[in-house]
């Protein structure tokens, strides 16, 4: 139209328009030249503009995804010219400033004055120290509060690399700045609640400690009455065998032979309070023991020639003592009384008979010996209080419940150790462990 209406003399042309040609578009600029009103010629040039126009658009939707990304990022970026001071920044960096947009500035004067009045002096000194001319600084970083126009409080975290040249002299700075202020409270919420938890967590682990000690110092406490009970009961029985027994003595006229039955019932008497004096000596790892070397194997093989006659014939001894079993080191009388005590405990738990092994091996520093019955074994709850002094669940006269105090006080103090394996119905081992004369190969 602009065309026609030049050549009918419309005046001037001027056009810019887009012409397809060989599958590209082209855009041409022309214009007519007049000469005395009239139209002579139209030149014009025409300029391929696909690939620009490509790149063009390519470029714009760069930078709207750039922006977006630093819109929803929180990030700013910022660019000092430090020979001119010039100072440029980005959109969101105004943004997060909540400041009208500056986006060009000289020097650095005005993000001074939005810095947070507690936090200004350090930033400031910091930026200033990095940017120094010589101070050799290539990356700046440092996290502070900007004061928002409204007054809203907000923390950024800054970092930007310094440009120098050869000689050290500051150039450019050029960086970016982020808004932490959520992630700084978020992680100071989590600190809190981290030493909210922790302080939480120590005073109830404190108060289970406390419950914990008060039931150990309860079971104590039971077992100490218990052991108190028990040999003030003994000791109760044997005290009025004495006193009435004395009674008798201080009568006049007693026949020759009251007085020899008395006096009998007395000593006796005085035989069981010493033995559990002895027992619970033991127990207490008080008992006056003389360890020495001696022959294990030999000791316990006499052992078992007494106890082959002794256990009756419901019950078959198997003796398994090696030959070469290394001497022992403690002291054999209460080794000997310790095997006793166990084979009585076996034999009482197997009244239709079965088998009582005696079994000897080495293990490493120590020689063990094992006592084992294929008997009515213990429960979980009477195999942990088994060893306690004056603990039986046999009937009065029958059990003391100072027989395994005795073997656990003498493996104890001879330097050695005592287990119980047992299970209802599953017969009971009981293993002593004692050190092994280390002077003999
Ligand atoms: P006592 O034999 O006088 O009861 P002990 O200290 O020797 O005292 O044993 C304590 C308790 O351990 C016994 O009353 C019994 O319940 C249990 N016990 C010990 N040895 C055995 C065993 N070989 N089999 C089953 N129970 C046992
Ligand atoms: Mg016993």
């Amino acid at each position: 139209a602009a065309f026609r209406a030049a050549l009918r003399g419309g005046g001037e042309f001027r056009a810019e328009y887009r012409l397809r040609a060989d599958g590209r578009w082209l855009r041409v600029v022309a214009r007519g030249e007049y000469l005395g009103g009239r139209a002579v010629a139209f030149r014009g040039i025409a300029l391929e503009v696909t690939a620009r126009r490509r790149i063009q658009e390519a470029l714009e939707r760069s930078e709207a995804r750039l922006r977006r990304v630093q819109e929803i990022g929180r990030v700013g970026g910022f660019d000092i010219d430090l020979r001119t001071g010039e100072n440029q920044r980005s959109a969101e960096y105004m943004a997060v400033q909540g400041h009208p947009a500056v986006a060009r500035s000289e020097g650095h004067r005005d993000w001074v004055s939005r810095l947070h009045p507690g936090d200004r002096e350090r930033a400031e000194r910091h930026f200033l120290d990095c940017v120094r001319d010589g101070a050799g600084v290539r990356d700046y970083a440092q996290e502070y509060r900007i004061v928002t126009p409204s007054g809203e409080v907000r923390w950024i975290a800054a970092r930007a690399v310094v440009e120098r040249d050869a000689e050290g002299r500051a150039l450019r700075m050029e960086g970016a700045h982020l808004d932490v202020t959520e992630l700084r409270a978020a992680r100071d919420a989590l600190a809190e609640s981290e030493a909210r938890f922790r302080a939480l967590a120590e005073s109830r682990a404190a108060e289970l400690e406390q419950a914990r000690a008060e039931v150990r110092q309860g079971e104590r406490l039971a077992a100490l009455g218990q052991l108190t009970g028990g040999v003030a009961h003994d000791f109760v029985n044997w005290l009025q065998v004495m006193m009435s027994g004395l009674a008798l003595l201080e009568r006049e006229g007693l026949d020759a032979p009251l007085r020899e039955q008395v006096l009998d019932g007395m000593h006796q008497a005085a035989a069981a309070a010493q033995e559990v004096c002895g027992r619970l000596l033991a127990f207490a790892r008080r008992q006056p023991l003389s360890p020495e070397s001696f022959d294990l194997r030999a000791r316990l093989l006499d052992m078992a020639a007494l106890l082959r006659r002794s256990l009756g014939p419901g019950i078959t001894l198997v003796v398994e003592v090696p030959e070469a079993l290394p001497r022992a080191f403690a002291d054999p009388g209460p080794l000997e009384a310790a095997v006793m005590n166990l084979v009585v405990n076996a034999r009482d738990a197997m009244p239709e008979g079965g088998t009582l092994t005696l079994r000897a091996w080495s293990e490493g520093a120590r020689v063990c010996l094992a006592v084992a019955d294929t008997g009515a074994g213990m429960s979980e709850e009477v195999r942990l209080r088994a060893f306690e002094p004056f603990f039986t669940t046999k009937p009065e006269g029958v059990g003391t419940g100072l027989g395994l105090a005795q073997v656990f006080g003498f493996a104890q103090q001879s330097g050695g150790a005592v287990t119980i394996e047992s299970a209802p119905g599953q017969g009971t081992v009981v293993t002593v462990a004692l050190p092994a004369d280390q002077t003999v190969a």
